[in-house]
Parts: C-alpha cells; sequence; structure tokens
C-alpha cells in the first residue's frame, strides 16, 4: 500500500501505547459456528494502524485497514465489513466526511463505527455519533477498552444481523404456503396484479389458470385428512415441475391451484392447461387399501389487448371457465372469454388470441 503523508498525530502521543496486557491469540468470535466479523481498521499513522489491526486480528476477526477515509470506503465497498475502528483527522478524506459518504450512498451497509480519535473536544463527538458512529474512543486509549468496544459492537451487529435473517424469514413465511411450500393466495394476487398492470403497459401476453381438484372431499372421506395433505403436496410439486421455473405457481385455496402465465397467450394457455391437466391424472398414490388416483379441472383466462382488464376480471374469468369445465364433467380444461365483449370493443379489429 502506498504510503500517505500522516496527519499531525505524531507516533510520539502514542507512544508508549498504553498497553495493559500482551495480545495472545484469542478464539475466534465464529469459533461456535458463527463467522467471524470483519473489522476495519481506518488510521492514517502506520504505527496505530499495523499495532491496532494486530491486536484485532489477534481477537479472531477478518481484518482490514485503510490509510484514509478514500481507501476506507473502497474497502467498505468492497469487503463490506462490520465494524469499522475510525480515525477522525486523516488526509484526502477524514473521518466525519467518511462518515457523510456513508450515510449519502444506499447502496452501503452502515457498518458499526467506532470513532478512535485524539480529538477530545465535545463537539466533535457529538458531531461523529449524529453523522451515523456508534461509539466515541480518544486516544490514546486503553487496549482493554478498545477490546471491549469492539466486543460490545459485535454483540450489536450479531444482534441486528439476527433481527435481518428474522425479517427475511417472516417475509418468506408471509409469501408461502405452509402444506405445499407454494407461494400463497396473499403474494400471488399481489405479484398478479402488478403483472396485469405490467403486461397491459407493455401489451405483452398474460394468462392466468385456476385449478380445482376434483371430489376432492371423496379423496379425504376414503383415504383420511393427512392422506388428503400428502396428496395436495404432491399435486404443487407436480405443477411446478410442468411449469416454466418463471411461471408462479400457488395454492390460490384449500384443494384449489392458480399458475401465472408470462408471455403466454390463450392458446398456448390451453395447451399448459391440459399438460398439468394430464400429468396429475397420471399421478398414482399409494394407500393401504390399493393405489389410486385423482384429477383436476382447470379454467383458462387471458389479457385482451383490446380489453381494459384487470386481475379481478381475469380471475372471474377465469372462475367462470373452471365452473364450466366442473359443469361440463371435470378432468378437462376450459377457456374464459377470447373476444372481447361488444360493449367494450375498440374500433380496431379485435385479433383472436
Ligand atoms: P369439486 O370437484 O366440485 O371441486 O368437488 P370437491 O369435493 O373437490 O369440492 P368441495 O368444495 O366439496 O370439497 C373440497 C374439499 O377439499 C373439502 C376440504 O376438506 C378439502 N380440503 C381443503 N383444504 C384442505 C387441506 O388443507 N387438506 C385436506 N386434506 N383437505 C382439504
Ligand atoms: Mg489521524
Ligand atoms: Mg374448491
Ligand atoms: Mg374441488
Amino acid at each position: 500500500m502506498e504510503k500517505k503523508p500522516e496527519s499531525k498525530e505524531s507516533n510520539s502521543r502514542f507512544a508508549p501505547f498504553p498497553q495493559s496486557e500482551p495480545l495472545p491469540p484469542q478464539a475466534a468470535p465464529g469459533a461456535d459456528g458463527e463467522d467471524a466479523l470483519g473489522v476495519l481498521v481506518v488510521e492514517d499513522n502506520s504505527d496505530i494502524r499495523e499495532m491496532v489491526t494486530l491486536l484485532v486480528s489477534s481477537m479472531g476477526y477478518h481484518t482490514y485497514s485503510a490509510a484514509t477515509g478514500k481507501e476506507a470506503l473502497e474497502q467498505l465497498r468492497l469487503y463490506t465489513p462490520d465494524i469499522v475502528l475510525l480515525d477522525l483527522m486523516m488526509p484526502e478524506m477524514d473521518g466525519f466526511e467518511f462518515c457523510r459518504a456513508v450515510q449519502a450512498d444506499p447502496a452501503l451497509t452502515t457498518p458499526h463505527i467506532i470513532i478512535t480519535s485524539a480529538k477530545d473536544a465535545l463537539e466533535d463527538k457529538v458531531k461523529g455519533l449524529e453523522l451515523g458512529a456508534a461509539d466515541y474512543l480518544t486516544k490514546p486509549f486503553d487496549f482493554t477498552e478498545l477490546k471491549a468496544r469492539i466486543r460490545a459492537g459485535e454483540r450489536i451487529v450479531r444482534y441486528q444481523k439476527m433481527l435481518k435473517e428474522q425479517q427475511v424469514l417472516l417475509e418468506q413465511l408471509a409469501r408461502e404456503d405452509k402444506l405445499t411450500g407454494l407461494c400463497n393466495r396473499r403474494h400471488f394476487e399481489e405479484r398478479a396484479h402488478e403483472e396485469c398492470l405490467r403486461a397491459q403497459r407493455y401489451e405483452r401476453p398474460l394468462s392466468l389458470l385456476l385449478g380445482d381438484l376434483d371430489d376432492f372431499k371423496q379423496v379425504n372421506d376414503r383415504y383420511g385428512h393427512a392422506c388428503g395433505d400428502m396428496v395436495l403436496r404432491q399435486v404443487g410439486q407436480t405443477l411446478l415441475l410442468h411449469c416454466r421455473s418463471s411461471d408462479l405457481v400457488a395454492r390460490y385455496g384449500g384443494e384449489e391451484f392458480a399458475v401465472l402465465l408470462f408471455e403466454t397467450e390463450a392458446e398456448h394457455a390451453q395447451k399448459v392447461a391440459e399438460r398439468l391437466c394430464a400429468a396429475i391424472r397420471t399421478l398414482s398414490f399409494s394407500h393401504p387399501s390399493g393405489p389410486f388416483h385423482i384429477t383436476i379441472s382447470f379454467g383458462v383466462a387471458s389479457l385482451l389487448l383490446q380489453r381494459k382488464q384487470d386481475l379481478t376480471t381475469l380471475l372471474e374469468e377465469a372462475d367462470k371457465a373452471l365452473y364450466a369445465a366442473k359443469h361440463k364433467g371435470r378432468n378437462r380444461v376450459e377457456r374464459g372469454l377470447d373476444e372481447p365483449s361488444p360493449e367494450t370493443t375498440p374500433a380496431v379489429p379485435a385479433e383472436k388470441t
């Protein structure tokens, strides 16, 4: 690393650096299965930087170092360290500017910043903390105290990480149907609503399948509810298997499934539904009383560019088509309105989908 001009803080101010104990290597913070955190030491005084980096490393952290605020920003972007020990007086970009740059960049995750500075004026401490630093330690500091502050920072960082993970998990749970692992109705409708708007705006085809298992009540009655659950799970997996990974497959209700087919016109959507129908029909379920089979009926509805449709009308049309499929004997696919209704038909001739 190119040697940068050092700030006015002379080494003598830190020499001898009050070192309360030697630095035996410590158990890595990640020793109990957690990953070791990363600590970035930002300090223009090379002696102090090396000494502190060594100390931090001996505590079991991944260490990075920078001699200016500018270098620190680069390191932050590259390695996303969890904790930053930040000197204030540095050439090129000082510690305050570094804090401002971190706050100004939404792409950067704010690390736990511990300012380590010879500046001990109250206004500097307040300014540092207001600019996003979490802690402030004045130089010369005691190594024991620095270590304790880093450990305290680690506890906060780990707690924040845990909260983030829980949030991701909760968001996933809120989207997922517990039994089948497919997305649930709420998520399906949110996404399908957006996709309907997008498809209409860019005049792209979009189709919706609503499927309902035939006489499923009998499956429960004959084979038991647990067996019915197993059937629902397997149906979900079969639908996923036979759809494109980009399609959105959901458990829409008890024994109802919904599939959103992107870039798919009515005719092709019908073929997809027929393929799914056949795949479900050929599934074989084992039971002590002997193997059994089930069937599914589908209603298909597609966006028509000539008509103003939203998700509600699309769902209604698919539902009507599904009802027709049930009425016509089940184990089949029926298609909804393919023609724009006369009252909404514009002057442009409708292209048959
Ligand atoms: P149809 O062909 O007209 O759709 O007849 P059906 O018997 O499938 O329809 P119905 O609405 O009469 O019954 C739906 C059945 O689905 C009854 C309900 O107990 C069952 N069901 C809904 N959710 C679950 C579930 O999570 N697990 C199990 N095992 N069964 C469920
Ligand atoms: Mg300095
Ligand atoms: Mg039903
Ligand atoms: Mg049913």
